[in-house]
This record gives C-alpha cells, sequence and structure tokens, in this order.
C-alpha cells in the first residue's frame, strides 16, 4: 500500500539522478582536508551565504550544539525559544556538551521580540550567569514553519553586536524562508555571528547539514566536530548529494508550500479542523480538532488505517509536512480521509 506520508520533509528518497551524481564524485580524506566535493560544497556555501567559511556536518543537531559549544563556556547561559529545535529536541544537548544553561523564551507564533531578549540578559550580579548566546529558529518547526520578520531579526541583532552577545541561527529550513519571501540566504545570514542549515529536509539529500560563519569561528567548530566523533573521511560521496540538493531541488521548494497552503486550505473547510492559515507560510501545516476529548494518536491510527500518516506535535496537536516525495495525489487523497473520517 502506498501512504501519503506526511510526517516529515526527512523522509524524502535521493532521486535516481542524486544517486547518479553522489556516484561520480571525486573524493578523499576528510578528516586531512583532502576531500574535493566537501571542500567545493563549502565554498559554495559559504559564498551563497555571504560567510567567509562552512564546514560540513553530519547533522542539524550537530551543526547547533558544535556552534554552542564554541560560542560560549561552560556556565554561561544562552537564549533560546521555548518551542525550539534547540530547546526540546537535541537531548539537553547544550547542557551535555557545552555545560550551558539554557533560558528558554515563550515565543508568540516562533517569534521573539526584543523586548522579550532584553528582559532575559542577565545584568550584572554575582548571583546570576552571564549571557552569552541568542539562538533564533527560521523557520519556526513548532510553530507551524512559519518565517521570522526581518526587522525582528535586524533589532535582535543590533541588540547582540551592542551588547557583546553571540547570536546564532538554526537554519535548518532556511531555504524554505529564502523562496517563500525571495530574501537572499546573504541578507537573512548577515545578522547572525554562525548559522546552521540541513541538506536532509527539503532539500531531499540523505545526510547532512553545514555551519557558517567566521573563519576563526570554523576553525573552532572543526576542533568541536571532531571530539563529537563527526570527522569523516570520503564523505565526498554525501556532500555530493548536498551540491545536487542545492543546484536543482532548492528552488522547487515553493512547489511544497503550495501543496501546504491548498491542504490547509482544503482542511480548514473541514467543521472541526482548526488550522490557523496565517501560519502556514512554508512546508508544514499544525492542525488541531475540535472535538470532545479528541485524542492526536487515536487519530493518527485512523488516518494510517486510510493511507495516510502525520505525526502529533502534542497530545492534541496534529503536523503535516509537505515535501519533495509527496504527490499532488497524494495531498487529494489526505484531504478526502480526512473528510471522511471527520464528517
Ligand atoms: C530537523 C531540524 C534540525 C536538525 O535535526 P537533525 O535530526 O539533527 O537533522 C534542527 N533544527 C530544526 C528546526 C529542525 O527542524
Amino acid at each position: 500500500m502506498r501512504f501519503a506520508d506526511f510526517r516529515s520533509d526527512t523522509i524524502t528518497r535521493p532521486t535516481k539522478e542524486m544517486r547518479r551524481f553522489m556516484m561520480d564524485a571525486e573524493v578523499g580524506d576528510d578528516v586531512f582536508g583532502d576531500d574535493p566535493t566537501i571542500n567545493r560544497l563549502q565554498k559554495m556555501i559559504a559564498d551563497l551565504t555571504g560567510k567567509k567559511a562552512a564546514l560540513f556536518v553530519a547533522s542539524g543537531t550537530m551543526g547547533n550544539e558544535v556552534c554552542i559549544n564554541a560560542h560560549t563556556q561552560p556556565g554561561k547561559e544562552i537564549i533560546v525559544g521555548k518551542e525550539s529545535h534547540i530547546f526540546n529536541y537535541e537531548c539537553g544537548g547544550p547542557a551535555l556538551l557545552s555545560g550551558v544553561q539554557m533560558y528558554p523564551i515563550n515565543e508568540n507564533n516562533g517569534i521573539i521580540t526584543l523586548e522579550q531578549v532584553k528582559s532575559a540578559v542577565r545584568h550584572v550580579d554575582v548571583h546570576y550567569p552571564q549571557t552569552s548566546l541568542i539562538c533564533l529558529e527560521n523557520t519556526h518547526n513548532r510553530s507551524g514553519g512559519i518565517i521570522l520578520p526581518l526587522e525582528n531579526i535586524k533589532s535582535i541583532s543590533e541588540f547582540a553586536k551592542s551588547n557583546n552577545l553571540k547570536l546564532h541561527l538554526d537554519g535548518a529550513r532556511l531555504w524554505n524562508a529564502c523562496v517563500a519571501t525571495g530574501i537572499s540566504l546573504k541578507e537573512y545570514c548577515q545578522y547572525f555571528n554562525s548559522v546552521s542549515l540541513c541538506f536532509s529536509k527539503g532539500l531531499g539529500a540523505p545526510v547532512g547539514s553545514i555551519v557558517v560563519g567566521d573563519k576563526d569561528f570554523i576553525h573552532q567548530v572543526h576542533y568541536y566536530r571532531k571530539v563529537y566523533g563527526g570527522g569523516m573521511r570520503q564523505a565526498g560521496i554525501l556532500a555530493a548529494a548536498c551540491i545536487y540538493a542545492v543546484e536543482n531541488h532548492f528552488p522547487k521548494l515553493e512547489e511544497d508550500h503550495n501543496k501546504a497552503k491548498r491542504f490547509a486550505e482544503a482542511i480548514s473547510e473541514i467543521p472541526p479542523v482548526k488550522v490557523d492559515l496565517n501560519t502556514v507560510q512554508t512546508n508544514i501545516v499544525i492542525f488541531d480538532v475540535d472535538i470532545p476529548n479528541f485524542v492526536a494518536e487515536e487519530f493518527l491510527t485512523k488516518l494510517e488505517e486510510n493511507g495516510v500518516l502525520m505525526l502529533e506535535i502534542d497530545p492534541n496537536r496534529i503536523r503535516a509536512v509537505t515535501h519533495l516525495d509527496l504527490t499532488d495525489e497524494d495531498v487529494d487523497m489526505a484531504i478526502d480521509v480526512m473528510r471522511n473520517l471527520l464528517k
């Protein structure tokens, strides 16, 4: 049975063309800096993001964690969103790996305001930990893939600079924000000391993320990648998939956004479904169902019995994600199944 699989944009499989491109990749030992394809990818992304240097890493989590490590010292405090990936889905990595404490801020629709940042930064006082880093997320996963407004980013960036704080962006899906707004990677990245980006989400590569920043910073990050066990050898074969993904799949993200929008609009007309269409800005749709004692898990089982896969994001909220491997027919089918189940 074919499933219409909306669980995540991570489920995409490398296409035939991508596999061919991987097969032909020149490789070398990257721990010696000898892999031409990894070097090409790093140069390509540094140029695209307007940063001086880039480092290929195994995953988005590794990308965020090595950056936090390089920006901080044990005992410092970092400001994060309460709904962020770093706070929720990285196994407490900042505490485990960097020895820092996280100060979570309640975002409103994924957005942390400058005022919230200001009031979270610690004053100089012998009782307090010292704030050293602020982390933002764009697009914002748990808020339905919303895009951070440039003005918001700018204001926090200026504040960080003038207060000697570092600013990191979890840009796992920054690609989606660029395609949806027309704002370039360079424009977004200039406001951050470091950015991590994923190739294995909407771009459809099987493995890989990258971090960008200035030369000294990336040099530091390189040490942490090694100590985390992330020094890879002939991984150019993976970097090739990422190059292919950026060149061929990056522009196609718009199709994912159109599918998400169409799906969200259709289900918003099913009476008990509650979806805030304002948050459907990229490839993620989060909804709940307003019926007494609704349990997401039970509804997901019914969807699955009808060939549709989604994930629960809270006990009563469901997340649906569109991606390369999800066809228009899959979207139609999911809409039909939801209509039938909620009739
Ligand atoms: C997926 C994701 C990551 C990285 O997750 P990995 O599973 O380590 O690849 C980081 N941040 C956000 C917002 C994500 O959605």
